[in-house]
């Protein structure tokens, strides 16, 4: 999955968006202000732009809500490269917050 960040327009919003801190969607990001000076939550979405550039819209929207290990893979991609989390870190996340089987993790974090 793409490690490349895709620079968009950045939108900074007064809520959670669909309950998370930021969200990607292809052409911009928005993102929580409290978050605004988070770079690598801003380099995380841009990894998730890239990936959406990359698959398609449609096609990635379907897989992230049909496909766990899709789900793991950018995800994974995006923290590591984006966020620079370390695969420890990044495996408890996709376990506890993305609902991820743990096989699934092992597979595509190692
Ligand atoms: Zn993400």
């Amino acid at each position: 999955m793409t490690q490349e960040r895709k620079k968009v327009p950045v939108f900074y919003v007064p809520f959670r968006p669909i309950y998370r801190r930021g969200i990607a969607c292809h052409w911009f990001i928005l993102i929580r202000s409290k978050y605004s000076g988070d770079l690598n939550l801003l380099h995380h979405e841009e990894i998730h732009c890239a990936q959406m550039r990359n698959v398609g819209l449609l096609k990635y929207l379907w897989r992230y809500y049909t496909d766990k290990r899709f789900v793991a893979e950018v995800e994974y991609a995006a923290f590591k490269y984006g966020s620079k989390y370390n695969d420890r870190r990044i495996k408890h996340i996709l376990e506890h917050n993305y609902n991820v089987p743990i096989d699934v993790i092992e597979e595509v974090v190692g």
